[in-house]
């Protein structure tokens, strides 16, 4: 597996079939995870060729419709597929009150519906600071917004970050500073905000995401040129991919 960030999901709770919800796929070496599981993102996962088994470590950025909805089909396809069974165990982690909200979710079901022998499933609700997943560590930073946590790693001495759902500029350049890749909520943050945080954090490529309406990147990278901006913003678009070096 070559290691790689693959947006599955840049947008929003819109109904918009090139815009599906928030998702980011993490590919690295021997890890694969996904950041956040938005409204339709399961079709974007068989599109990437991906089956059950290969999703076994799921991070929820909060608890908003549009970042958690399909964890239900998948917990449901995971149970009863017959063309594509759950054999491996799955673990969801996400911040305070994951616990809770799952046990919610399960309970808005019958009793069966999510009852099956050949799998667990494990929460780890987890406190700001690092998660360790399969030997490798990710800081997971608070940033504002409906308890929402940014996720953020290094891997050969670079940086990669994802804020997930957040309109705190200061806090959002201090999470992304010298990022190589930076992937940010342009939904709850305006134009004016993502070329504020490309100029004083400085990533060298800044991907907007959480897209309620088009951007005009030329626009937005002509303009942050003019400020001192030497990085490339990218608007996402859904099945973008980033190899990572
Ligand atoms: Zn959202």
């Amino acid at each position: 597996m070559r290691d790689r960030i693959v947006i599955l999901g840049t947008g929003t709770c819109q109904i918009l079939p090139h815009r599906l919800s928030s998702s980011v796929l993490i590919e690295l070496t021997h890890l694969r995870l996904l950041y956040d599981i938005g409204p339709g993102i399961l079709g974007r996962l068989c599109e990437s060729g991906l089956k059950q088994d290969d999703i076994c470590h799921i991070i929820l950025s909060h608890f908003h419709p549009d970042h958690v909805t399909d964890l239900i089909p998948l917990l449901q396809a995971s149970c009863w597929s017959k063309t594509d069974p759950r054999s491996k165990d799955l673990h969801i982690y996400g911040p305070k009150g994951l616990k809770e909200f799952f046990a919610k979710m399960l309970d808005l079901f019958s009793p069966g519906t999510f009852q099956c022998d050949r799998f667990t499933i494990h929460i780890h609700e987890c406190e700001q600071g690092t998660i360790h997943i399969e030997g490798m560590s990710f800081d997971w930073v608070s940033l504002p917004h409906a308890g929402n946590h940014g996720l953020r790693w290094i891997k050969n001495e670079k940086i990669y970050a994802l804020t997930g759902d957040t309109y705190d500029v200061e806090k959002v350049i201090r999470f992304l500073r010298d990022a190589e890749i930076a992937v940010v909520d342009a939904g709850h943050m305006g134009e004016k905000d993502i070329i504020t945080i490309a100029k004083h954090a400085c990533p060298k490529r800044l991907v907007c995401t959480h897209l309620y309406e088009e951007l005009d990147e030329e626009k937005l990278n002509r303009e942050a040129a003019d400020i001192g901006y030497n990085g490339t913003i990218i608007v996402g678009q859904d099945l973008m991919s980033f190899d990572l070096y």
